[in-house]
């Protein structure tokens, strides 16, 4: 019987007992409580480790070619339970629910691309040049610690997950306390697709009740988070104590350069709908806009116009186009941004505040403030919400030197028709990825990271599962050679 309330796995086991009080999950679009999560502590944690172990050894014994077709079963599970998962994140985290779709589709492709990296891991073969023969081979670097948030709470894992088991990894996931729901759903994918127990694990509830422990634990081999730079920082020194591997996908401030030659309108338009898509809430987001002087006026008229015929609304309606913040705290931050950005002289051209909202819940305005100076905090401080910063320029150079005057480095874009400029822009933007006249930067085919305080390590591509693997060198001699 599937699951319509958050649930922990431990082994093979679900649950939902705990000595720690649980915490409300709340539906953002209506401010309503959804139902409880169970809070797991350190001894959900001893359990979970115990079972991760021997799934562990039956896990890295299982021959790359089956660990694909379990994956691949997992992708199909997802796409099985696409309405449910669909219905679960829309609930949750207030996506409007099409996308929501979308990132149920997006999810299963992770597997089924990690299963083809699971049929063609192998090692090298070479002659030594002291004699004899070198075996280079690739072993999964044991327990992985999963952390993922709320604002992709299927997707996000997914890319963890995937290439993990891929590897021949074992993977305990601590979903997001917001969305602890789509987690539960993703392990039953998992279960029902035949995975061991011990294999895949559930923790739900407060980080502090789980991560410490976990990251503190010797079996645990490899730390995988994705969430704020904050909080990553903080995991990366926990787990230099017992010297763990980390991947960190970390936050964003991208920039947009907008070149007197590009497509402005078009440019305009594309740049609405992906600034304003998951109300802002994504790591990628165009957050602080760079117009050449020459287009400004015309692009901040297209941009306006978009970001006007926004529909804000429940997400499970067709005729919303943009739902709720996931969280009230959101609605503070986004508020105390805008107004100290107009108070050093931004001009406030659309929203700014929380907006009413039919039935309760965290709306905020789609909001463009224009004419943002540097010194304003927006300009520095991830926003992650659906507010615009617009400033002008008329030096590229000096523009791409203020798209870098920040410590983030995850993605950047610029809309210019000139192949040369397209060169540039791409070799002097300081980040992880670079959008030319789109904005489309997840692939599974190809890397998705940042640079400088946006993270470490990578996800998606061919280099993902080497995350997840240590290569050992066996120097093999037939006879032992004379001193
Ligand atoms: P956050 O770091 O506060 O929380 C992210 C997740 O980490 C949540 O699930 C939270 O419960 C969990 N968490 C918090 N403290 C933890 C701890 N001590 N141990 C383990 N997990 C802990 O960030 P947020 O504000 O909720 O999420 C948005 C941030 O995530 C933004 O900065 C955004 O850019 C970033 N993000 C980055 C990517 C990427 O791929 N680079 C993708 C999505 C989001």
């Amino acid at each position: 019987m599937p699951a319509t309330t958050p649930h922990y796995l431990i082994g093979d086991t679900w649950g939902t007992a705990s000595e720690l009080p649980p915490m409300p999950v709340i539906n953002p679009a209506t401010g309503e409580a959804l139902y409880d999560v169970p809070c797991c502590g350190p001894d959900h944690v001893a359990r979970a480790l115990a079972h991760a172990e021997t799934g562990f050894a039956a896990w890295s014994a299982t021959p790359g070619w089956e660990r694909a077709r379990v994956l691949r079963r997992i992708a199909e599970e997802i796409t099985r339970r696409r309405e449910d998962l669909g219905r679960a994140i829309a609930t949750e985290m207030g996506r409007v629910h099409s996308m929501c779709l979308g990132e149920a589709d997006s999810a299963a492709e992770n597997f089924v691309w990690m299963a083809g990296e699971a049929e063609r891991l192998f090692g090298q073969t070479l002659p030594s040049r002291f004699g004899g023969q070198l075996n280079i081979t690739p072993e999964p670097v044991g327990i992985v610690a999963a952390f993922s948030p709320w604002n992709f709470p299927l997707s996000l894992p997914a890319r963890k997950l995937a290439p993990a088991l891929a590897a021949g990894c074992v993977v305990i996931l601590r979903p997001s306390e917001q969305t602890p729901l789509v987690g539960t759903i993703l392990g039953e994918c998992c279960q029902a697709a035949g995975l061991p127990a011990g294999v895949v694990q559930i923790l739900q509830g407060h980080p502090d009740h789980i991560s410490p422990a976990l990251i503190e634990a010797e079996a645990v081999r490899k730390v995988s988070f994705t969430g704020s730079t904050r909080v990553g920082r903080m995991l990366m020194a926990q787990s230099a104590r017992t010297v763990k591997r980390v991947s960190m996908e970390l936050g964003g401030h991208a920039p947009l350069i907008l070149c007197p030659d590009a497509d402005v309108p078009a440019a305009a338009k594309l740049a609405a709908k992906f600034k304003f898509m998951n109300s802002g809430q994504v790591c990628g987001s165009p957050s602080r806009f760079f117009l050449h002087e020459d287009v400004a006026e015309e692009f901040t008229d297209v941009f306006l116009t978009e970001a006007r015929a926004i529909r804000m609304g429940d997400p499970m309606s067709p005729e919303t186009t943009m739902g709720p913040m996931a969280s009230p705290a959101q609605l503070d931050k986004l508020e105390r941004l805008v107004s100290e950005a107009v108070a050093r002289g931004a001009t406030l051209r659309l929203g700014g505040t929380r907006a009413e909202a039919p039935n309760g819940g965290f709306f905020f305005a789609p909001t463009v403030l224009e004419d943002v100076p540097g010194e304003a905090a927006i300009m520095t401080e991830e926003p992650f919400g659906p507010v615009a910063s617009l400033t002008t320029y008329s030096d590229l150079t000096e523009a791409i030197a203020r798209a870098n005057n920040t410590d983030y480095g995850l993605a950047a874009y610029a809309f210019t028709r000139s192949e040369a400029m397209m060169r540039r822009l791409s070799a002097e933007l300081r980040s992880g990825m670079v959008g030319i006249n789109n904005f489309l930067l997840s692939h599974l085919e190809a890397p998705f990271s940042g640079v400088k305080h946006s993270g470490v390590g990578i996800e998606g591509g061919q280099m993902a599962i080497k995350e997840y693997l240590a290569y050992k060198t066996t120097h093999i001699m037939p006879e032992t050679p004379a001193a």
